[in-house]
């Protein structure tokens, strides 16, 4: 059976603006690798009346109601008391709940509990306990007239905790299908040419299903399959994974991977090969993308920032004659800093980014958005001229990023640069 959810989050704090709604995306992603529908996310204030309206809409149009927030131990935490009055449930308190979080006060935050912690205790009779081991509010889940509620804490690391341990397995039962998602991943092509070349296909898909998201400077593919067992639905996901790599050619760079850097860092790993980075209007950005991945130290020596001209001469040793002749935003300086950071590192590649990012040209009258990507090789070196148009500084700065894993990716996949 297929089932809605509706996640409503509730807190004055999210309609006045003063934090994001991050609750509700992270149990919206979580809904989606189960397989239920999620058609509305509502906010709402710390105010019965409005929760209620809330709850009332909601039991209507969908049979999974998500809460989380004001479970707290306050007067303005009346999530719980609310959904009693609205589905008839009534609150008890649950003593074993209550040492619970008498314990927690006295081994973990060392003072005795607050007598008001005692509303965090009284749950509706007969529900599904939630415990909360990194907090003191427990959620819950009961099942009324067709509808499942749950409800979540509000901070985030509390809600994370309970909806993986609790609600997850909790949902998984209501549904005895196993779902199996693929994330295929490309590079180089933007999201409506992707969508153009498959929609006719994904359009027509329900099991599997296809579809695309757009990610900063890249777009993601997700192959979801719904069957009886997960051998099954692996089955049923591989013609799909075919279709888009027969469809999409070497744009795409792997699958249930979290992007090009650790596409590249598998790549260097099985070949026993090592990477150095100059980076100038990068910043860093390329070094810090791969020592963002545990093990990076196995495929990654080091980088240059090397900023100022001085720097590119002086430490990476790039010819005079080339910066004067060709200026340091040139195809001949991006294969000369490569070369350069190949050397002094002893790595088997060195990479190099060099480019205008912008507000405004460089003195040159090299244009915003103009990128060159260095690659030094055993073989000899190779450059790519990025032309990314005039966007945000920190646009171009990403997108340059992915070009240089980009270069590095196809180089060892023996694919053009
Ligand atoms: P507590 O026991 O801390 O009172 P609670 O379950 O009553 O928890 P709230 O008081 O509603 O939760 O929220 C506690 C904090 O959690 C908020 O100040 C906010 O920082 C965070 N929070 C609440 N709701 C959300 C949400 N939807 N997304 C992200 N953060 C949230």
């Amino acid at each position: 059976m297929s089932h809605t959810a509706e996640i409503i989050a509730v807190g004055t704090e999210l309609l006045l603006g003063n934090i994001a709604n991050t609750n509700a995306q992270v149990i919206s992603e979580s809904l989606s690798t189960l397989g239920i529908n999620v058609f509305w996310h509502t906010v709402v204030g710390d105010n019965p009346r409005r929760l209620k309206e809330a709850l009332d809409i909601a039991r209507r149009r969908a049979d999974i109601l998500i809460t989380t927030g004001g479970l707290g131990p306050t007067y303005d935490d009346l999530t719980k008391q609310t959904i009693c009055e609205a589905f008839g449930q009534k609150l008890i308190l649950h003593r074993d709940i209550l040492e619970d979080i008498r314990a927690f006060y006295e081994a973990a935050l060392h003072v005795p509990m607050p007598e008001n912690n005692t509303r965090q205790a009284e749950l509706p009779e007969g529900c599904t306990v939630f415990d909360n081991p990194v907090g003191t509010a427990p959620g819950c889940a009961f099942q009324c007239g067709g509808v499942h509620v749950l409800m979540l804490p509000g901070p985030p690391h509390e809600m994370e905790t309970m909806l993986r341990r609790h609600a997850e397995p909790y949902l998984r039962e209501l549904s005895r299908e196993v779902i199996v998602s693929r994330d295929i991943m490309t590079f180089g092509m933007g999201e409506s040419s992707v969508d153009e070349l498959l929609h006719e296909r994904m359009a027509h898909m329900t099991n599997p299903t296809l579809a695309t998201y757009a990610k900063p400077y890249e777009v993601r593919l997700r192959a979801t399959a719904k069957a009886e067992s997960a051998e099954a639905a692996e089955a049923m996901l591989a013609p799909v994974c075919q279709l888009v790599r027969d469809t999409l050619g070497d744009v795409v760079y792997g699958t249930d991977v979290s992007g090009l850097p650790e596409a590249c860092m598998r790549l260097l790993l099985e070949r026993g090969m090592t990477f150095a980075t100059a980076e100038s209007c990068t910043g860093g950005l390329v070094a810090e993308k791969i020592t963002a991945l545990p093990g990076a130290s196995r495929v990654y020596r080091g980088g240059v920032v090397s900023y100022w001209t001085d720097v590119k001469s002086a430490v990476l040793g790039v010819p005079r004659e080339i910066l004067d002749t060709y200026g340091p935003v040139s195809e001949e300086c991006a294969r000369a800093m490569a070369e350069g950071v190949r050397n002094i590192t002893g790595a088997d590649l060195g990479v190099s980014v060099t480019g205008v990012a912008g507000p405004d040209a460089d003195e040159r009258g090299v244009p915003v958005g103009i990128v060159y990507i260095g690659l030094a090789t055993p073989e000899g070196t190779f450059c790519r001229k990025m032309d990314s148009g005039r966007r945000r500084r920190d646009r171009i700065q990403g997108i340059a990023t992915n070009h240089a894993y980009d270069v590095v990716r196809r180089y060892l996949t023996g694919l053009p640069v």
